[in-house]
This record gives structure tokens, sequence and C-alpha cells, in this order.
């Protein structure tokens, strides 16, 4: 008997977090087998998944076994053991993104070094090996300091505005950037199918919380002009195409004041950038990426509605079994979709969730978005 669509196929995500549980909800479209590994036992996907295993995603010997049972393996973070992927790869398993992007972006030493080899726009930099170093660029600052690995969500990341900073500056491997004027900041989703072909989804715009350094609001499309639109999406597809990767490839990038276009950095995975494609455009960067895996055509990437994301951040200094304040409240607003990731604990700032607002009408999604964010509290 003929198989369903893809049933059988099995594949392995390395990470259970929301990102991958976003992926485990669309992967029911097209009847696919997904397994997750993940080292904690109550990650989004745990409760939801068929396939979970609990485990460190840097251990070789974990990750390669845990490949070595799917036909294909992705991952949804990228702190992960890229040797065992190496290995999986020369043995036949596909793996995309490829284990040598993957390499690239764990380091943003080698993230720099790459936009520079292929002329990508970016702010200038310097590697350092530690704190004695800064004592050479004295005369640079204020300067942007960056762990070369193992940062996320701004942890990671300082600026040192003058000598007295160097005290609480980071002491191992790290890149010194030029501080940037910034106006805004984007980001473009490109995706590279099995067959090379590529596309972007429309610029989105973000703004950060700036007590937590996370993406509070995000705006679908970008408030930027048509040619800025245009540029940001062959940026993004040149680079995926540059990076030879299959996947999609989320790029993170600053619009200074004088409209210049410059890459920050790239996750070669689903992104908080692209949540508001679920509802927002004709393809989801979640779609996107099974269409990746699977070696089907991409989608299309379009915007059908405009929509603002706002992400649900547990309230600062709440923390324990997590409750939604108000979510009635926030449900009754037209156009809301709300997304709960499953964390059973909260804490301050914890990612816990999305809200996609979707309305004709951008400035009214924003106000909407608003309303949201100060009525559905993620409290203890
Ligand atoms: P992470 O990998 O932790 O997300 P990023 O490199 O994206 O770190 O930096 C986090 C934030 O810090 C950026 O979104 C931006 O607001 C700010 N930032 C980073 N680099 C610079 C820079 N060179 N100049 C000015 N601001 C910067």
């Amino acid at each position: 008997m003929e198989k369903p669509f893809y049933k059988g196929l099995k594949i392995g995500v390395l990470g259970g977090g929301q990102l991958g549980r976003m992926l485990l909800q669309k992967s029911y479209s097209y009847n696919l087998e997904m397994a997750f590994i993940d080292p904690d036992a109550n990650a989004p996907c745990r409760e939801i998944s068929n396939w979970f295993y609990r485990g460190d995603l840097n251990n070789f010997k974990l990750v390669y076994d845990f490949g070595k049972k799917c036909d294909v393996v992705t991952i949804e973070i990228e702190n992960v053991n890229v040797e065992a992927l190496e290995k999986l790869e020369q043995e036949g398993i596909k793996v995309f993104p490829q284990p040598r992007c993957i390499k690239i972006v764990q380091d943003k030493g080698l993230q720099k070094l790459f936009y520079k080899e292929y002329s990508f726009p970016s702010s200038d930099f310097y590697l350092i090996e530690n704190k004695k170093d800064l004592e050479l660029f004295k005369d640079q600052l204020p300067i942007v300091q960056k762990l070369r690995k193992g940062g996320y969500d701004g942890k990671g990341v300082q600026i040192l505005k003058n000598v007295s900073d160097f005290e609480k500056a980071f002491d191992g491997p790290c890149i010194l950037e030029k501080l940037v004027d910034i106006k805004q900041e984007i980001s473009v989703i490109a995706c590279r199918g099995q067959n090379g072909d590529v596309k972007a989804f429309p610029p989105v715009e973000m703004e950060f919380n700036p007590e937590a350094n996370l993406v509070e609001f995000l705006f679908s499309p970008a408030s930027i002009s048509s040619e800025m639109e245009k540029a940001a999406m062959e940026l993004a597809k040149n680079i995926i195409t540059k990076l030879d990767m299959v996947g999609i490839l989320a790029v993170e990038m600053f619009l200074t004041k004088d409209n210049e276009l410059l890459v920050n950095e790239i996750a070669p995975r689903p992104h908080n950038s692209g949540h508001q494609t679920i509802e927002g455009n004709v393809t989801s960067q979640y779609d996107q990426l099974l269409r990746c895996l699977i070696g089907m055509p991409l989608g299309n990437t379009d915007i059908t509605i405009p929509s603002v994301m706002v992400n649900l951040l547990g309230e600062k200094d709440f923390m324990g079994y997590a409750k939604y304040k108000d979510i009635e409240k926030a449900m009754a607003i037209d156009g809301v979709n709300i997304h709960i990731y499953g964390k059973a604990e909260t804490k301050s700032f914890r990612k816990m969730g999305h809200v996609t607002v979707v309305d004709k009408n951008i400035e009214k999604a924003k106000e909407k978005a608003k309303i949201v964010k100060d009525t559905l509290k993620v409290i203890a």
C-alpha cells in the first residue's frame, strides 16, 4: 500500500522550544513525522510530540544517535554539536541548514569575516582574544563588544562607553564593533530550496524592550521605502545564496540614520521576526522550512494582511506557574491571534507566547497591539 503523503519520512529537530512547536503544528498539514531533542524535560514540544528525546544538544553521541534515527535533520537553535551533524551528513542523512553554515553562524567573528569576504555591508569590526586587548582600542570608544560565541537575546552584547567600562567587559574571544547610529532595525527571512530556488519574505520592523533587550513589537510590513524594501530582500537572498544554504535564514539588519543598510546578524532557522507569517503571509516561515526539508517548491512569501506581533514576555519579578491575566479581554479584540508556548513556569522577561494582531490598516493593528500589550499579562 502506498504511504500517505510523507508519513514515514522522519524529520529530526535539534531543540524543542516554541520554534519547534510551531514547526510541529504545521507539519501535520503534510503528514510528516517529527522528532525533537532538547535538554529541558518540559520543553514546549515535549507534551505535543510523539518523539521527544531529552538530551544535551552539544553532546556528540546524543546528537549523532538522534540524527541516525531520522531522514532529515534541522535545527531550531544554533548552539548544537556541529561535528555530529557533519558526520551525519557524510553518512547520507540530509542536514539542513548544512553544518558548515551553522559553524559560521555559531561564531559572530566568522559571521563578520564572511560578510567581509563577500562585501556584504556590515559595521566595521576588530577581533580580540581577551579583555587585555581592549587597551589598544581606547581611542575608538564608544564601541560595541560582543562575545563571539554563546550570546543570545542581547546577552553577550554590551556598549563600552569609556575606559571605566573595561572592568565589566567580557573576558574572552570577542568582536568589537563600531557603534551604529540606528534609525530602524529590520529583518528579512530568506529561503532556499533543495533545487536552489530563492525567495525572501518582505522586511519587518522590530522594536525592542530597552530593559530586556528583546523584541517587543514587530511590524509587518516595515515602514521603509519600497526601494529599501527591495534592497533588503536582495541582500538577504544574496547572503543565503553565497552561503549555499538550504532552509530559511533570518537576516537582521540596521537601517542607519544615513539610510545605509547594514547586516547585523543571521540565524539559519525559524526566527522571532517571522512569527507573524503564520497569519500575515501566504506561506508561513514554518511551512517554508518544511518545504525546504522535504524538497518541495517554495511557497509564496507575499503579505496577505498587515500585522503587528507582540511577544508575551513574563512580567518582571513574577516567577512560578504561569497565568495569563485578562486573556479573554485580549481575545475579544478583532484580529487578535494568540499563541501560548506551553511553558509551565514563567520568569522575568521569559518568552511565554506571542500575539499577532492583523488589520487591513497597520495603524489600527498597532493601536490594538498596544492594548493587548497593556491588557494581557503573564504572571504567576
Ligand atoms: P543577539 O545575538 O544577542 O541578539 P545582537 O548582535 O543582535 O545580539 O545585538 C543586540 C542588539 O544590540 C541589537 O538588536 C541592537 O539593538 C544593538 N546593537 C548590536 N550591535 C550594535 C552596533 N554595532 N551598534 C549599535 N547597536 C548595536
